[in-house]
């Protein structure tokens, strides 16, 4: 059985850049903590955690010593809680949500109802929503579009939300006879997985989606390969593979989302090379 693997798959520069900083801060001081699970990938998390960094659910958990802000960011009270209690803040906020976080500040101040797309629960929104001020309304689809959108209307984007879903919105708010504000959010990182992903799905006869089942961009990813590809099936570890998904295939693909380091894709190549 042929493997292929997409073009732009794994750890994004984002995430790297986060796991840097972690490990830096841990070989600085033993009481580093970070705010929620560093990345949303169970394994890394774990390993981090056997190094020392512990995982911390609130800032009431974190009485000393560093905090590292994930790559998701966090809402502007969190971050000046960290700093009231004295604590040093290691901020691994990627460089594009911050981008993200500074739009949707634009956006509020502009004074009307600022779209959050996203999902509600992702910490990444909630930082948004943090910045997007009380106007926010998150949308996670086309179909939650409150009734009462004060004008102007602003829209920004989880950075690994899809495109299409974003079109779908601003489409939507246009239909009823107002011109939105688009910040076009969606990180080029998750654009590129995307479109590889897809373009994958289309060549091959099965294709394995490698990621945290709680990771957005990976869960994204999925469905992309899912609407390409009938035969896609979505892991966190290459131990969750059934030899039978893949009867019959010449040739399978395999990506992974933005938590997912290289190590974890070669295990999954090296075992499908093997059936
Ligand atoms: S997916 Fe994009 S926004 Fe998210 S951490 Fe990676 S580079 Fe940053």
């Amino acid at each position: 059985m042929r493997v292929v693997r997409a073009k732009h798959a794994g750890v994004c520069y984002g995430v790297e850049r986060a796991l840097d900083m972690a490990v830096v801060a841990m070989m600085d001081e033993d009481d580093t903590h970070t705010l929620g699970p560093l990345i949303h990938n169970p394994t890394v998390v774990k390993q981090l955690e056997e190094q020392g960094v512990k995982v911390a659910k609130s800032v009431d958990d974190i009485e000393s010593g560093i905090v590292v802000i994930r790559s998701h960011g966090v809402e502007p009270h969190v971050m000046q809680q960290l700093k009231d209690k004295g604590l040093t803040v290691i901020d691994a906020t990627c460089p594009h949500v911050a981008k993200a976080q500074r739009s949707a500040g634009e956006l509020r101040d502009a004074g009307g109802t600022v779209i959050v797309i996203g999902r509600a629960e992702h910490p990444e929104v909630k930082g948004l929503c943090g910045h997007a001020g009380e106007r926010a309304v998150v949308v996670a689809d086309v179909d939650e579009l409150p009734d009462d959108l004060i004008e102007p209307v602003g829209i920004v984007v989880q950075t690994t939300e899809s495109k299409e879903k974003l079109e779908a919105v601003v489409e939507a708010v246009r239909a009823r006879g107002i011109e939105p504000v688009v910040k076009n959010t969606i990180c080029f990182a998750t654009r590129q997985r995307q479109n590889s992903a897809a373009d994958l799905a289309d060549e091959v006869d099965a294709i394995v989606v490698i990621g945290g089942k709680n990771s957005s961009n990976t869960t994204h990813l999925y469905d992309i390969c899912k609407a390409h590809c009938e035969r896609s099936y979505f892991i966190e570890r290459v131990d969750e593979i059934d030899p039978a998904w893949f009867a019959g295939c010449e040739t399978v693909g395999v990506t992974a989302g933005a938590s997912t380091p290289d190590d974890q894709i070669c295990a999954v190549v090296d075992y499908l090379e093997t059936l």
